[in-house]
């Protein structure tokens, strides 16, 4: 299986920004001298002497990391962020409690399980602060990362495995649930289809008309794709069907039931094209002398059943016999030429 996180890593993280630091502190000279040290670091600072409209204000100016004052009158700080630490927005911002008076090995104690992230009991040593608010800071920021790539993780390998014009799995989706099934050992199906004269729907009605026969096609084969079944866009008019679990015995009949599928197709009248029909390649896990094929193997049977099918009329079904070439048609209803 492809791994997310290379995918993930490739593109680009969004960039680090300017950080916005609260500082809450009764003490006004200390919070200007705050202000001053941090704003000189690059930091926009938020200042408010008390509690009292803390989560307002959290709300409106969300901080990326906070400053709190552990004795403030009205409600102490370690009674702020104890709450601050309950709010979702607040889960990845950092909490430094500092003090000038409650320095104790208890109070210490108590500050940090309250939920802050850090406690300095001498915040006139502004290197100090200034090297605790940085590291902090970049504890958050590699959270914040770590969230981004999880979060991109999933997407980018949703859309790394689904055909951007059509919706349906992809090449490499296709490939992936093929190796997995040969991997598993249980018996497995391939059917190989591509349109049969595309090439004059684009040539006659335009690219736009042929890319709505193929949005039509891969439809119309993702609505069919029986459970256990992977239908894929495996190429530019060519699609992949993976039917885990089936055995050889009944691979002309899912190849059959795929070519139907595209035949039964109805364009709306407007479309510039009305028939739409499929040559089909079918491929079963023993089509060559019993052992278990590789996806290469497997792929290249199937190719070369599709190719026979086109070179007996198209809008047929052929299936590689067990090694045995070339391969047997099992329905013949296709043009003549
Ligand atoms: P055959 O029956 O032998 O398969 O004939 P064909 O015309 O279908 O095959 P050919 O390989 O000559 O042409 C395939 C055409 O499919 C040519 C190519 O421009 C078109 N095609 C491939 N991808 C797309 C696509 O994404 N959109 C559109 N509109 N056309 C595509
Ligand atoms: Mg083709
Ligand atoms: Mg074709």
């Amino acid at each position: 299986m492809v791994s997310s996180i290379p995918l993930a890593l490739s593109i680009p993280p969004p960039p680090d920004r300017a950080r916005r630091v609260l500082v809450v502190d009764d003490d006004e000279a200390r919070r200007h001298l705050f202000a001053r040290v941090l704003e000189a670091e690059g930091h926009e600072v938020d200042l408010l002497p008390d509690g009292e409209h803390i989560f307002t204000h959290i709300h409106a100016r969300p901080p990326d990391l906070v400053i709190l004052d552990v004795l403030m009158p009205g409600s102490s700080g370690l009674e702020i962020c104890a709450d601050l630490r309950m709010m979702d927005e607040m889960k990845l911002t950092p909490i430094i409690l500092v003090t000038c008076g409650l320095g104790d090995e208890e109070s210490v104690v108590r500050g940090l399980m309250c939920g802050a992230d850090d406690y300095i009991v001498t915040p006139s040593r502004l290197a100090e602060l200034r090297a605790r608010v940085h590291v902090q800071l970049r504890n958050r920021r590699e959270r914040e990362l770590l969230a981004w790539v999880r979060k991109r993780g999933a997407s980018l390998r949703d859309a790394a495995l689904r055909d951007p014009l059509t919706g349906l799995a992809n090449r490499r989706a296709a490939d992936e649930a093929l190796d997995d099934a040969l991997e598993s050992g249980e018996p497995v199906v391939v059917v190989m289809l591509d349109l049969d004269h595309f090439k004059v729907v684009n040539d006659t009605h335009g690219h736009g008309a042929g890319d709505r026969v193929l949005q039509t096609v891969a439809a119309r084969l993702g609505a069919r794709a029986r459970r256990g079944d992977l239908a894929a866009r495996y190429g530019g008019e060519e699609f992949l069907v993976v039917a885990r679990g089936a055995r050889p015995e009944v691979a002309g009949a899912i190849g059959e039931r795929y070519r139907q599928a595209i035949h039964e197709i109805q364009m709306p009248p407007d479309a510039g094209v009305t028939v739409v029909t499929a040559s089909v390649g079918v491929a079963s896990c023993d089509a060559v002398g019993g052992a278990r094929l590789s996806r290469g193997r497997l792929l290249e049977a199937a190719d070369a059943a599709l190719y026979e099918a086109k070179r007996a009329g198209r809008n047929r079904v052929v299936v590689a016999g067990p090694s045995r070439y070339p391969p047997r048609p099992v329905s013949t209803e296709g043009d003549q030429e």
